[in-house]
């Protein structure tokens, strides 16, 4: 890449034109789901019994028999192919980033030299994907080797393009889940069971608790001519280097501002194909930093809002393409403007309709809206490592703790009204709560909720687990992480809070006291318990770090040591109690989560290192050059004492080009013997540990030097697009 080609490119990007999208003459409602095989659709397409056994297997869970599956295959298939689908394919979440797919034509010899269509039940419900391919993290030796993907009635097929796309769970022959799906729907399983049992001590008809989840999606958009010039961004998704442009987000005048027209019609784009495909868009908007943006949807049942988060991120990439931009998902693609996250909305719902994070009317109701916000805080303090263990990564952790993201201290927000609430309730004198029992519930003395409360929408953004009125808000996740391996944890931990709890209001009711009593005791107790987790300070300051070290809270900032709390002897108790993960898996999902971090490392340090080599040293030295040569002819034609007066600033910018150079050359080659010295450790953890604490730290202080050069070496010379061109065309 040379500067003349970066004057080409930066042009290019400017002249672009906005991609037209045409008006739909048809309202959404009319062409929302149209990919997708729903219940209406199985209802036009299967026989009355087989869509009844449908429905028993969707809703129940029931067995889903042999004879049932061919005949919605058959169904299936007839639906697809009116669509134009020739294939189908399993898709699956492995334990790399984003979905898998293999694909299969629906065709089948007819035995008479010709072909014909055919889809069966054995291929709807089973096939094996060599597993060898993806990531085990140790399964793979120490069980069978094979793994087969296997499908998910609970999440609809649907058509994409000409495949027919099978949403399914990817486990090894011996069980063991080698993928997100399988162990998010035993953590929801896990948290409906627990939940429904609590449920029932305020609502004796609630039979199942559903888990919800709103995920909101920030992503940037690049140019694709200008992202193709950046190899940094090709090769890692993040530029490694770049300095500031000097304006940024500082004037605040990109958030919720117009949508410019090309990214107006991409946006236009993604909303329709997402809106066929069944995934509820509502809102869209710019985010905080330049180039940033969101969509969210409205929440769903859990199981299928992952799906169709894990499916929003491929049509982002792919429809931005169509419109020449490169969509990004990393975390941290700019250093110094904000990150993107995915913030989790989540909460709970009775099958009989009931919110139970959200307040409601009667005393009752509201015992039982304090109970589970309690129960949560229980989950999220006595499991605040691990939550945060789920959402690190090497690309996240570049995000936290700067720019409107989270700390990295999982602390929660609750806003005054409910902690006012709960201060109340765990004062309150024990004497007033004599006489309280079923019938005469309306006294219980739970402190009055106020109605504002519903539209509590906390502006502390920088909280990780803040209440919003009638949900928590999970802000830590990362914008490119599955958001199933943050669920999985907060959904297990909530179960086994909810348990213990169920437990403690049991043993007092055998002991004789009232219900509603022995509820209010024990979450009184939990409330002091959870104090230490409650905090609506600046998360950034290192006196919180001290403080929150001081109240328990983990407060370890790297990766790889974050990682342990998955082998912790509470973290293996509570999801084998949750009947989610054997030790088994966690050690293997651990050593996939060291690898993937060395890995990213690893890349982001070579990519870096060519970089500096090959790109900026050359040019800077290029530079250099020109200005010792200037010197030297200023010398040949004034007298010395002149030349030199008047080489002095050039002297200046040539002694430090040289420093730059100097030290950017010494650290490079102190970072590729740090990474010999790594890359010869067995041990996955002492690896992560080794490229963690010392080849990441190199990266960032060389980086230093680069965007000084940046600065300081001509422009006509830099090779590669600046933030200042990359962040403001569109
Ligand atoms: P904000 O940006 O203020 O956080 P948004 O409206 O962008 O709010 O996103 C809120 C997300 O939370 C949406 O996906 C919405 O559907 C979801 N949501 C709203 N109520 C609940 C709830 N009770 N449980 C889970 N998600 C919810
Ligand atoms: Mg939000």
């Amino acid at each position: 890449m040379s500067a003349t080609l970066r004057f080409k490119v930066v042009e290019q990007a400017f002249a672009k034109k906005p991609v037209d999208v045409p008006n739909r003459t048809v309202r959404p409602s009319e062409f929302f789901a149209k990919y997708v095989f729903n219940r209406q659709k199985m209802f036009q397409y299967l026989p009355a019994k087989v869509y009844e056994r449908m429905v028993d297997v969707m809703d129940n869970g029931a067995q889903l028999d042999r004879e049932t599956a061919d005949a919605v295959a058959s169904g299936m298939k007839k639906w697809a192919m009116e669509l134009g689908a020739t294939h189908c394919t399993h898709w699956f979440q492995p334990l790399t980033e984003g979905t898998a797919e293999k694909h299969d034509a629906f065709v089948v010899h007819d035995g008479k030299g010709g072909m014909i269509e055919e889809f069966t039940g054995k291929e709807l419900i089973q096939q094996e994907p060599d597993a060898s391919s993806f990531p085990s993290g140790g399964i793979r030796s120490t069980f069978e080797a094979r793994g087969y993907s296997a499908w998910d009635p609970a999440s609809p097929v649907f058509v994409m393009g000409d495949t027919l796309m099978i949403p399914t769970v990817f486990v090894s022959y011996t069980g063991e889940a080698l993928d997100y799906k399988a162990p998010l729907k035993k953590a929801i399983n896990a948290v409906d069971q627990a939940a429904t049992a609590v449920a029932k001590y305020f609502y004796p008809d609630v039979t199942k608790v559903n888990s919800n989840l709103g995920w909101e999606q920030e992503y940037f958009l690049v140019d694709e001519s200008l992202y193709a010039a950046r190899p940094d961004l090709v090769m890692t998704g993040r530029t490694l280097m770049g300095h500031d442009s000097a304006k940024n987000q500082q004037m605040d005048d990109h958030y919720f501002g117009a949508i410019p027209q090309r990214v107006a019609m991409f946006m236009k784009d993604l909303e329709i194909s997402a809106l066929e495909l069944g995934i509820p868009c509502k809102t869209r908007h710019n985010e905080v930093a330049p180039n940033q943006f969101e969509l969210a949807p409205i929440f769903e049942e859990m199981n299928l809002a992952n799906d169709h988060n894990m499916l929003i991120m491929s049509l982002m990439k792919n429809i931005a393409r169509k419109h020449g931009f490169r969509c990004l998902l990393h975390e941290k693609p700019f250093a110094g403007v904000n990150g993107s996250g995915k913030h989790n909305n989540w909460s709970l719902t009775t099958n009989t309709g009931v919110l139970l994070h959200a307040p409601g009317k009667t005393p009752l109701d509201n015992l039982r809206f304090i109970t589970f916000v309690v129960e949560t805080l229980k989950a999220v303090y006595r499991h605040n490592g691990l939550l945060k263990a789920s959402i690190i990564s090497a690309s996240n952790v570049h995000r936290l703790g700067g720019n409107e993201a989270p700390p990295t201290i999982i602390s929660s927000f609750l806003g005054t009204q409910l902690s006012d609430v709960l201060s109340k309730l765990e004062e309150s004198d024990d004497d007033e709560l004599l006489n309280i029992s079923g019938k005469q519930a309306i006294n219980l003395h739970v402190p009055q909720i106020p109605d504002l409360m519903l539209d509590n929408t906390d502006r502390n953004r920088t909280s990780p687990f803040a209440f919003t009125g009638n949900r928590f808000e999970f802000r830590a996740v990362g914008s490119r992480a599955n958001s199933a391996a943050a669920m999985i944890v907060l959904n297990c931990a909530v179960a086994e809070a909810l348990m213990d709890f169920r437990e403690r209001v049991d043993a007092l009711v055998a002991e004789g006291e009232d219900k509603n009593k022995a509820i209010i005791k024990v979450v009184r107790e939990d409330i002091k318990e959870v104090k230490p987790l409650i905090f609506d300070g600046n998360g950034y300051s290192e006196e919180w770090r001290l403080e929150a070290q001081r109240r328990g809270l983990d407060v370890v900032s790297s990766a790889p040591l974050m990682f342990d709390q998955y082998l912790a002897s509470d973290t293996i108790e509570m999801f084998r109690r949750t009947n989610v993960f054997t030790k088994a898996e966690l050690e293997a999902r651990t050593e996939i989560k060291l690898e993937t971090y060395t890995k990213k490392v690893q890349i982001e340090a070579r990519v870096f290192g060519d970089l500096c080599l090959n790109h900026i040293v050359p040019v800077a030295t290029r530079n250099q050059s020109q200005l010792v040569d200037n010197v030297l002819k200023l010398q040949s034609i004034f007298p010395i004492d002149e030349a030199n007066r008047l080489s002095q600033t050039n002297l200046q910018r040539i002694r430090a080009i040289s420093g730059h150079i100097q030290f950017i050359m010494e650290n490079v080659e102190r970072m590729v013997d740090a990474r010999r010295v790594a890359n010869r450790i067995q041990d996955e953890r002492e690896k992560a540990i080794a490229y963690h604490d010392n080849v990441a730290p190199l990266i960032e202080c060389i980086r230093k030097h680069v965007d000084d050069l940046e600065l300081i070496v001509d422009d006509e010379l830099w090779p590669l697009p600046k933030y200042r061109e990359m962040l403001f065309i569109r």
